[in-house]
């Protein structure tokens, strides 16, 4: 790892930063506001922002890398004039390489102007031998937190140090980008939100049901079956008011995180509501055997103590199944026999499995 006191930023020149330089800065944060303002595609928003700033330094390649802090390595965000494969050549350089990597590490402006001498290239010299990048200064980015998540670049291919308009510059861009991976997380954040039940994070009814509607389009383009296993727990209420609604909550919790951990692809789980939950499930054959496979396997919280605070508490369930084609050839039909079949295991003495199938039978 390179050590800070190893080198040195070049000195600022003591030019003021002219008036028509100020002006294109201006212009080029106008014009990428104005681009936000309407999109919502942070891929191309970095692009946009890399463009403008090589527009204002010629014979420059712009780049914007964030850090994975699972491996501590840079990944590239963007990159639209780099070639293709210095671009892949250059993804995934280790926290401490280059000019980037020492920027997010160091959590300081990294101007190297001479990529063969420095030290703080050592490591990536061949990289930039082979590319003919003289020069790399990097910037890093930071989050909401003020923590260095990434790094804003602007490379050349010959050796030359920023002037205090170029520095300016590559500020300006890092607190842009900074700006625009916010914007881009809380995005994330409120669809995420928009999609999944507060309590349990599971998905929401909504969201299931769009999901689920898909899944049903699937299986009917490839003429396969499809099974949902309504689940309602027994006598909840009592669980509520024995041991208080917060305990009610953890044990909605802990049956949430199991049903979502044992999920395997082409399942879907969701809390329809109160203490509802509902699998979706696609059959490879006989439905009944595959149905009998994924209780066994993902509604093994039901039946085993979950802690709540100082308790355990036991919570059963009772279930009910419908199977398309056989019982539907829609999915809100699909939930309705479901529903059904789970109202029939109540009222046969509850903690057991219905299928709609049987009860459609006995009538
Ligand atoms: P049954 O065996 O017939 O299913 O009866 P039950 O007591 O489980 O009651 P039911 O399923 O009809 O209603 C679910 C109850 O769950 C209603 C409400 O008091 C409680 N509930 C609904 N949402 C929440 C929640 O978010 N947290 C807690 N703690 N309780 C909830
Ligand atoms: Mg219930």
């Amino acid at each position: 790892m390179t050590d800070i006191s190893d080198f040195k930023n070049p000195d600022k020149d003591s030019q003021p930063i002219p008036a028509d330089s100020i002006e294109a800065l201006l212009d080029m944060q106008t014009e990428l506001l104005a681009e936000a303002a309407c999109s919502d595609d942070h891929s191309e928003l970095l692009d946009s922002l890399c463009l403008l700033a090589e527009k204002l330094v010629p014979e420059s390649a712009a780049s914007v890398m964030t850090l994975n802090p699972a491996d501590e390595k840079l990944y590239i965000r963007a990159a639209p004039s780099l070639p293709r494969e210095a671009a892949i050549a250059i993804n995934g350089i280790e926290v401490g390489e280059g000019s980037c990597g020492n920027a997010v590490l160091h959590d300081q402006e990294m101007y190297v102007s001479n990529t063969s001498e420095d030290k703080r290239w050592e490591n990536i010299r061949e990289f930039a031998e082979f590319f003919n990048i003289s020069a790399c200064w990097s910037i890093p980015i930071h989050n909401a937190q003020n923590q260095a998540i990434g790094s804003f670049s602007l490379s050349s291919f010959e050796n030359r140090i920023p002037d205090n308009f170029q520095r300016k510059l590559l500020n300006i861009c890092a607190s842009m980008a900074g700006i625009i991976f916010e914007r881009e997380q809380h995005i994330k954040e409120l669809k995420h939100l928009a999609d999944h039940d507060s309590l349990t994070d599971l998905m929401n009814r909504r969201k299931f049901s769009e999901d689920a509607e898909l899944l049903l389009r699937q299986v009917k383009r490839s003429e396969g079956k499809m099974a949902l296993i309504f689940i309602d727990i027994d006598n909840f209420k009592w669980i509520n008011d024995d041991y208080g609604h917060e305990a009610g909550d953890e044990v909605l919790k802990v049956v949430a995180k199991s049903l979502q951990e044992h999920c395997r692809d082409n399942e879907l789980v969701c809390r329809w509501g109160g203490d509802e939950f509902i699998l979706a499930i696609v059959c490879k054959e006989d439905c009944q055997t595959d149905v009998r496979a994924v209780v066994k396997r993902n509604l093994r919280i039901f039946g085993k103590p979950i802690e709540t605070g100082a308790n355990e508490v036991i919570a059963k369930m009772s279930c009910g199944v419908s199977v398309y084609p056989s019982d539907a050839d829609n999915f809100d039909s699909l939930v309705h026999c479901a529903d059904q079949a789970m109202l029939n295991a109540k009222s046969t003495g509850r903690n057991k499995m219905s299928y709609y199938q049987n009860i459609k039978q006995a009538s």
